[in-house]
């Protein structure tokens, strides 16, 4: 596997964007929606670069992937998200790839009647998107390749890892 983002630099841009959040929602109800299991490291993170108060909260989706890196079907839980109603709400996902997993969240956020949704993603895949929204955060564009480590997985695994690895054809 080889590095394609390494910590430090990871470090940088998730800080400025905390500083853009806390700008755009001074004074706003915001709550952060980590969207599981891929942006738990990255929200973690983000939080803590958020100056302005907000609530934390998480739904997950998972589009089972198994030992392919070709999704499956998306199943998405918001049970356990806190009450939304009239607050602004940020939607957090590891990745952008096809735009199906933020999109399907977004609508499923929509029934709760939040005053405001926008959605942040680390990483947006160029090139990839079948929908018509974009992120409206994102830290790292990247190429068509698939990305591990900093909450992102394999089959479950390298999730730890504090950079962003490509998996190359021999790490499959
Ligand atoms: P989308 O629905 O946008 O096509 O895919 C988003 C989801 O697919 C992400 O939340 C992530 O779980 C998974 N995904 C897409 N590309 C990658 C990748 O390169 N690496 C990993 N680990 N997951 C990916
Ligand atoms: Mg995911």
């Amino acid at each position: 596997m080889k590095t394609l983002i390494d910590a430090a630099e990871i470090r940088q841009r998730v800080h400025n964007l905390g500083r853009q959040i806390s700008d755009d929602y001074r004074h706003k109800p915001l709550t952060v929606v980590s969207v599981l299991t891929g942006s738990l490291v990255f929200v973690a993170d983000l939080v803590r670069e958020i100056s302005t108060p907000h609530r934390i909260g998480v739904a997950h989706a998972s589009s089972y992937r198994g030992k392919t890196t070709v999704p499956g079907e998306l199943k998405i839980s918001l049970s356990l998200v806190p009450d939304i109603r009239g607050r602004d709400v940020l939607i957090v996902d590891d990745i952008f790839d096809t735009g199906q997993t933020l999109k399907r969240v977004v609508e499923a956020f929509e029934s709760y009647s939040p005053s405001s949704i926008r959605t942040a993603a680390l990483l947006l895949k160029e090139g990839r998107s079948t929908v018509e929204m974009v992120p409206d955060y994102f830290c790292f564009r990247i190429p068509n390749v698939f990305v591990v480590g900093y909450g992102l997985d394999y089959n479950d695994d390298y999730r730890h890892l504090p950079h962003i690895a490509e998996m190359e054809e021999a790490d499959l």
